[in-house]
Order: C-alpha cells, then sequence, then structure tokens
C-alpha cells in the first residue's frame, strides 16, 4: 500500500474532530485570549491578588476566593484546549503554534499568581480551618479543601516553603539531563538482520524489531540497545542516584518517614497498597512461567532468550478493521454498561465528532483523550486498521466516557479523575472489546491470535511494570538506609528481578542487567504501580459488571474527582487497599495461558 499522506487541509470534515464548538476559528480565540487579562500588569489578575492576605477573614470571603480561582482557571482551560488539539492537527502550522505557547506561558503565569493560596490556607489556626470545614456555605468545596489542608503536618513555614519551591529548579536536572540523552543525544547506529541488511535502531524501531520473526534481527537490536546504554553507565546511575536523592530530601525535609510515603500520601493511596502489589505478583509469578514455559513450546527453540519475548506465536494472521468498522465494533463491546452508556459514545463518535480519525502532515503522532469540563472529550487518533488500532479506539473511549459523564455529574471543582484510576476505564473497555469480539470470532486461528494479544497486554501491563515497581522501591529503600548506588549494585539487582520474574524457561541474557537504564519512568517518583493497578482493578471490574450490572461501575465513572482514589474505586466495588483484586488479574491471566495451552495441542489423531 502506497497510500500518500494527506495535507491537513485535505482532511474530510467527516474524519476530523469538531473543534468549532469552542471557537469558530483562531480569529476568534485570540480576541478570547486577549480579553482574559488586562496586559502588561503585575498581577496578571488583580481581582484574585485582591484576596490574598484576607483568607482568615470568614466563610464569604473564602468562598469568593475559590469561586474567583475556579472561574479564570475554567476559562483559561478553554482557550488551553482549544489551542492544544489545533497545534496537535499539524506541529508545523506557526498560528496555532504562537497560540499554544502563548496560552501555555499564560497558564504558568495563572499558577505562579495562584502560588500564595494552598500556603496561606495552610498556616491558618486550626479553629479557623475547622470552622470552614464545617461551614454549610463551602460545603460544595469542603473535599477541595480538605485534600490542601491534608498535606498541613508536612507543610513546613512560610520562609522554608519558599526556599523548598528555589529548589524545585535545580532538581529538575537529572530528569532533564535523561530526557536530553535518551531522546537527542543517544545514538543506535545499525543493525544487521539475518541477511545481513543494515537497519537504523531508534526506540520506535525497537520495539518492531522485537517483534521480527528474523531472530538474528531480534538478537541484534536487542544486544546492541542495551549496549549503547551500558556505555553510558556510570553517567546514567549518577542520575538515577541523584534523582532518589531529590526524592528523598523532600521527603526528609517535610518530615515524611520515607520517599514511598511521600509520594503516596497527597493521594491517600496507603503504602500497603504499593507493597501488597508486590507481594501478590510475586505469588503469581508460578503463573509468568506456566506462560514462558508455553512460549518456549511453542516457538520451538532449544533456548528461549529475552529477545525472543516479544515476537508473536501464532504464524501472523492480522486481524484488519477499516475505521467505521471499529467505530461500530467499539459501540456494540460496551452494550454491558447499559443503554445510555452506549448511546452517549455513540452519538459522540457518530454525531458529534470526539475523533479526529487518521494521520496527516506533521500531526502529532499515537492517541489520547483530551478536553475540559464544557467541551467535547476529543480523542486524537492515527487509526490504520490494524486490530490494534481498535484497541486504540476502545481505550480512548474508555476516556473520553470517564470524563463525559465525571462532567455531567459534578461540579467543576471535582470534573477532573485523578491519574490513578484514569487507566481503569480505558483498560476496562480494552477488556469488553476483547470479550465482544472473542463471541463474535469463531476462526481458531483469530481467537489465538486475540488470546494472544490479551495475554501479552496482560504480561506488559501487569508484571512488567510491577516489576519496574519493585526495583524502583528497592533503590529508594538503599539509599534510604545510606546504601550508595554503584553500576554493579544495580546490574545485580536487576538482573536477579529478571530471573525471578521470567523464570527457569526463559535463559537470561546478561546484556539485560542495564535495561533499568533506559526506562523513562524511573524519573517519575512512584508511577509505574499505578499501570499495575489499574489493570487489576479494570480486570475484576469488568467481571464483576458482566455478572452484576453495571450501576456500581457507572457510580465510579461519574464520581469524577470527588473522593480520594481508593474511595472511588470503592464505590465501584473493588478495594484496592486488599490482594484480591490482584490475584483476580493472575487468574485471569493464567486462564488465557491455559486457553492458549488447549488452542495449540495438536489435533487428536483416532
Ligand atoms: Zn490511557
Amino acid at each position: 500500500m502506497t497510500e500518500t499522506v494527506k495535507a491537513r487541509k485535505e482532511v474530510t470534515p467527516e474524519d476530523k474532530w469538531d473543534v468549532t464548538v469552542l471557537y469558530p476559528d483562531i480569529k476568534t480565540w485570540e480576541n478570547e485570549f486577549s480579553k482574559i487579562t488586562i496586559k502588561e500588569t503585575t498581577p496578571k489578575w488583580p481581582k484574585l491578588a485582591a484576596f490574598h492576605g484576607r483568607l482568615r477573614e470568614g466563610t464569604e470571603v473564602l468562598k469568593e476566593a475559590l469561586e474567583t480561582f475556579l472561574t479564570l482557571q475554567r476559562e483559561l482551560e478553554k482557550l488551553y484546549t482549544y489551542a492544544h488539539l489545533r497545534h496537535d492537527e499539524d506541529i508545523t502550522d506557526d498560528e496555532h503554534k504562537a497560540a499554544f505557547q502563548k496560552i501555555s506561558s499564560l497558564l504558568y503565569d495563572f499558577q505562579q499568581e495562584c502560588a500564595w493560596f494552598d500556603p496561606e490556607l495552610l498556616a491558618l489556626p486550626d479553629d479557623i480551618i475547622d470552622g470552614y470545614l464545617q461551614s454549610p456555605m463551602l460545603a460544595p468545596y469542603r473535599f477541595h479543601l480538605e485534600k490542601i489542608v491534608r498535606m498541613r503536618p508536612y507543610t513546613l513555614s512560610a520562609d522554608k516553603e519558599e526556599l523548598l519551591a528555589m529548589a524545585g529548579k535545580p532538581f529538575q536536572a537529572a530528569p532533564k539531563a535523561f530526557s536530553a540523552l535518551n531522546n537527542a543525544d543517544i545514538k543506535f547506529g545499525k543493525v544487521k538482520d539475518g541477511d545481513q541488511k543494515e537497519h537504523e535502531l531508534s526506540h520506535g524501531l525497537y520495539q518492531l524489531f522485537l517483534r521480527s520473526p528474523d531472530r538474528t534481527l531480534r538478537e541484534n537490536a536487542f544486544k546492541q540497545m542495551q549496549g549503547k546504554y551500558g556505555d553510558l553507565e556510570n553517567t546514567l546511575t549518577e542520575l538515577i542516584y541523584g534523582e532518589i536523592q531529590s526524592h528523598i530530601f523532600n521527603a526528609q525535609a517535610r518530615g515524611f518517614t520515607s520517599s514511598l510515603e511521600a509520594a503516596l500520601y497527597p493521594k491517600k493511596i496507603p503504602e500497603s497498597v504499593y507493597r501488597s502489589l508486590i507481594a501478590a505478583i510475586r505469588k503469581g509469578l508460578p503463573s509468568l512461567h506456566k506462560y514462558t514455559a508455553l512460549r518456549k513450546k511453542l516457538l520451538k527453540l532449544p533456548e528461549l532468550h529475552l529477545y525472543d519475548m516479544y515476537v508473536p506465536l501464532v504464524p501472523q494472521i492480522e486481524i484488519t478493521m477499516d475505521y467505521h468498522e471499529a467505530e461500530e465494533e467499539v459501540i456494540a463491546s460496551v452494550h454491558p454498561l447499559g443503554k445510555e452508556y452506549q448511546a452517549l459514545l455513540k452519538k459522540g463518535l457518530t454525531e458529534e465528532h470526539w475523533v479526529d480519525r487518521f494521520e496527516n502532515k506533521n500531526k502529532r503522532s499515537g492517541a489520547y483523550s483530551s478536553g475540559y469540563y464544557d467541551s467535547y472529550p476529543y480523542i486524537l487518533m492515527n487509526y490504520r486498521g490494524i486490530l490494534r488500532d481498535a484497541y486504540t479506539l476502545a481505550h480512548e473511549a474508555g476516556h473520553s466516557m470517564h470524563s463525559l459523564l465525571s462532567w455531567m455529574v459534578q461540579p467543576y471543582q471535582y470534573s477532573r479523575y485523578p491519574i490513578f484510576v484514569a487507566e481503569v476505564a480505558s483498560t476496562f473497555n480494552e477488556e469488553l472489546l476483547a470479550q465482544h469480539l472473542l463471541k463474535k470470532l469463531t476462526k481458531k486461528e483469530e481467537r489465538l491470535f486475540l488470546i494472544n494479544e490479551k495475554i501479552e497486554d496482560i504480561r506488559a501491563t501487569l508484571f512488567r511494570q510491577t516489576m519496574f515497581a519493585e526495583f524502583e522501591l528497592t533503590l529508594h529503600e538503599l539509599v534510604e538506609a545510606g546504601t550508595p548506588l554503584t553500576p554493579a549494585l544495580l546490574r545485580e539487582l536487576y538482573y536477579k528481578l529478571n530471573c525471578d520474574y521470567f523464570g527457569p524457561s526463559v535463559h537470561i541474557d546478561d546484556e539485560i542487567a542495564i535495561e533499568w537504564a533506559r526506562i523513562p519512568h524511573f524519573y517519575y517518583n512512584f508511577y509505574v504501580f499505578q499501570y499495575a493497578t489499574g489493570i487489576s482493578a479494570a480486570l475484576d471490574l469488568s467481571e464483576k459488571v458482566l455478572k452484576e450490572g453495571p450501576d456500581n461501575y457507572l457510580a465510579f465513572l461519574k464520581g469524577g474527582n470527588s473522593l480520594f482514589p481508593i474511595d472511588l474505586l470503592k464505590l465501584a466495588g473493588v478495594d484496592m487497599t486488599t490482594s484480591q483484586p490482584v490475584e483476580a488479574a493472575i487468574r485471569k491471566f493464567d486462564a488465557l495461558v491455559t486457553e492458549l495451552e488447549s488452542l495449540t495441542l495438536p489435533p487428536l489423531s483416532h
């Protein structure tokens, strides 16, 4: 297929998202932008600054201050949403790029000008704060205030807070240096395939090469990729060591007992959620080992290496779907969530034009769901027509429907759901699509393909991310106990983890010991575990919804950000403080492996 990629202006309206509901055109956006701030003044929003120093005056003043802040934020979000969507349509469009930069910079100013709010509130005496939290007038903002007040025991005096804020920028050195090295400076060179043909290696191509049926290419890509990081091992060790020390500095400066506690406390996620995830996954490793053993058998390899882990097991039968088919299947698949949900999604996809469907020249790559309280929950895609793309549509539609239902039910201040629960709604809809397709597709090869995809998905999201989470926790705990991080120690720890997780059927290549060095998420401060908890909750909930109906799950989606994440998930019927959801996800994985095994048995001869 040599279909040429269209320029943005050649894309038909049918295939574009409808952003005209925000502003008819960029000129109108410019007009609105110039109205939102009184130019050249400091502060830019005198109305907001007028409340500085007045929060102790009473409920009425606090309510006015909150409402002034939220109203401004909502107007800015409208401007931001439009500019960022237009920017992503064609990132070389100068007019849209300028608009995007202008609003991004204004948002930064806005945050700076609001920075006094939380510290001022936190500095008030207990009785005033308690009064505010009990006040019926402030009831719509109670949880919003509670989240701020929660940080009270860990907030320092004003001058110390100022000092910590000033230290924020230098602490960005390690993650920024890693990002510059990883995205720009590092060069991967070329690798040879089985026919001695050379191929350029890059982050994106690496994933592709690992799926290649050409084993020589897989091996060369794997060894060269790790090798390039190995060449920079001392630098990369210092960077991750520095990053971890900055987490520990911030935790200790505020009086937390550990960096893990400091990372989880603001979201009210108990440490036990993190630790019991690791414990439950460790207990479930035999299921992963059962899969690696089966993979070895099916690939008929004398030795299964780490570069054999991604190659598809089913001799490529690619299931394809055009966009409209995918749209239809995704809409059909959400049937278990009830008529209202299904109708809203159908309207969004087919009438309101939430989705920017296909690639065009200079369009942002990948896929996302984005929008704000008063807009559609837009979806950016680069739909090509392979099965993975249909799953991506289901995934992003899951995010978008979560947004839409939150926006319909919650007031603005509780409309943006927390990150800890975000991937539940999206993974849930992928699972619904998988179930729907498994019911429809009856050919053995198609079922094999679907099941293998699902297994790989769970392996990558549940097991691999938990292995990362375990590594991340170990490093923090070692540094907290005073152990310096050295290249040799990191290699040893990471190699051992890979042995434990992949099990005895896999030959653990020495090169893997440096893989930790190319994972950007280790600079995100205890982030990755949320992928694993997210997929666990989603798999557990999809089973519950199919058995018990969608009411509790819909209540969770409509909950937005009106509760702490663990409490939101309790609404849905899943308790993340127990290991039960993770165990359910492992059982599901195990059942899929068993099914894969039975589908691949040679036919019995009678
Ligand atoms: Zn997502």
